[in-house]
């Protein structure tokens, strides 16, 4: 079966991320057919927008898309073309695995956790406006149905994945409305899984400092957009960095995967930044669409790579290029997949 996939290559280190990440998806021996679109900058010329029809036509053609980052100008110019393609499509929970990979030089050797953003609403919902010259406002919408379904697909993703607790994240201490229903939200739901997954809160503050000194007491985090972005680089932090952190943008119709890092446009063209996080993000949907031993493979050909330390990229201590980095963990995927369809021998 050949999967139909849409590739988002991105902008900045995104277009050698994304070649990185084809050359090892494709060694685990699956036919993939990648329908390549842009988004970003360079579009706008071209179409009037960052975001053209197209990609989300493509996006729902094929329910299925491997994507890279894409630019956003800060403090003015347009609209994160990532948060506009996340609402357009309604992918919203934001799936960021946090695990610690040995070999990697990091403060912490046993972090296993998962964060799950709401993906939709809260400051994100992009309702901004000035208030004169010297002031300006910024919503927060924060609903009843986007907070009830977040929080289920955390104790639902709790449940499949044998985990066993699951935190939620608020500042609801002074956001008693907003924060405050999230929190309601999660709590009616931790009900119905009494007994079988264990819920607490924290107050996002606090939660910041335990996750810096003990993330092992952490299993599923659940949050509204806002704190889940924060805190998934925090943990990326905790786990070796940017590079190795991927995540999905799942919903009903379509999901999207990328990695947490953004396009580095300091280090785009130059073959230097770590294709990991978007390797990792591949291996996430390879699991999405049943193809669990090639996700299995891919996972472990990265570990195998890293943990031997020969070719490691250069936030991970290393020299390794991106396309050489890619090479050696293709060719670990290559030999694993090989192994497994190899018929056993006949007995006699
Ligand atoms: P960034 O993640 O691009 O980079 C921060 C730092 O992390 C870099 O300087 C680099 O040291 C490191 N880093 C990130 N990815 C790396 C990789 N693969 N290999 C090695 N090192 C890596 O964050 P930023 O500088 O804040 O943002 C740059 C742009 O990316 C902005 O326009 C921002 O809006 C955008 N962005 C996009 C996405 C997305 O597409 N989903 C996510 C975050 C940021």
């Amino acid at each position: 079966m050949t999967h139909r996939v849409t590739l988002i290559p991105g902008d900045g280190i995104g277009p050698e991320l994304a070649d990185a990440a084809v050359t090892v998806l494709e060694a685990t021996g699956i036919s993939f057919e990648w329908e390549r679109v842009d988004a970003g900058e360079a579009m706008i010329e071209r179409y009037g927008t960052p975001l053209p029809d197209e990609v989300l036509a493509s996006i729902r053609r094929n329910r299925l898309a491997l994507k890279g980052p894409i630019t956003t100008p800060i403090g003015e110019g347009f609209r994160s073309v990532n948060v506009a393609l996340r609402q357009a499509l309604d992918l919203y929970a934001n799936v960021r695995p946090g695990r610690s990979i040995p070999g990697i030089a990091s403060r912490y050797q046993d972090v296993d956790l998962v964060i799950v953003r709401e993906n939709t609403e809260d400051l994100y919902a992009g309702i901004e406006h000035r208030v004169g010259a010297d002031a300006a406002e910024s919503i927060k919408i924060i609903t009843r149905v986007a907070s009830m379904r977040i929080a289920r697909y955390a104790f639902e993703y709790a449940v499949a994945n044998g985990r066993r607790k699951v935190t939620a994240v608020h500042k609801a201490n002074i956001m008693k409305l907003s924060d405050g229903l999230f929190l309601e939200c999660c709590r009616t739901v931790a009900a119905d899984y009494a007994g079988r997954i264990e819920f607490e809160d924290r107050i996002v503050d606090n939660m910041c400092m335990q996750l810096v000194q003990r993330p092992e007491q952490f299993d599923v985090i659940v949050a509204p957009n806002l704190y889940g972005d924060i805190l998934s680089d925090l943990v990326a932090g905790l786990v070796g960095g940017l590079g190795v952190a991927p995540g999905a943008n799942i919903g009903l119709h379509a999901a999207v995967f990328e990695p947490v890092h953004g396009s580095a446009p300091k280090y785009a063209g130059l073959d230097i930044a770590d294709p990991t996080a978007l390797i990792l993000s591949g291996a996430l949907m390879l699991r999405h669409i049943g193809e669990t031993a090639a996700a299995e493979h891919v996972e472990g050909a990265i570990r195998s790579v890293i943990g031997a330390g020969k070719v490691l990229p250069r936030d991970l201590g290393g020299s390794a290029g991106t396309k050489a980095f890619a090479a050696a963990v293709a060719e670990r995927v290559g030999d694993a997949s090989r192994a497994a369809t190899k018929p056993s021998p006949a007995r006699p």
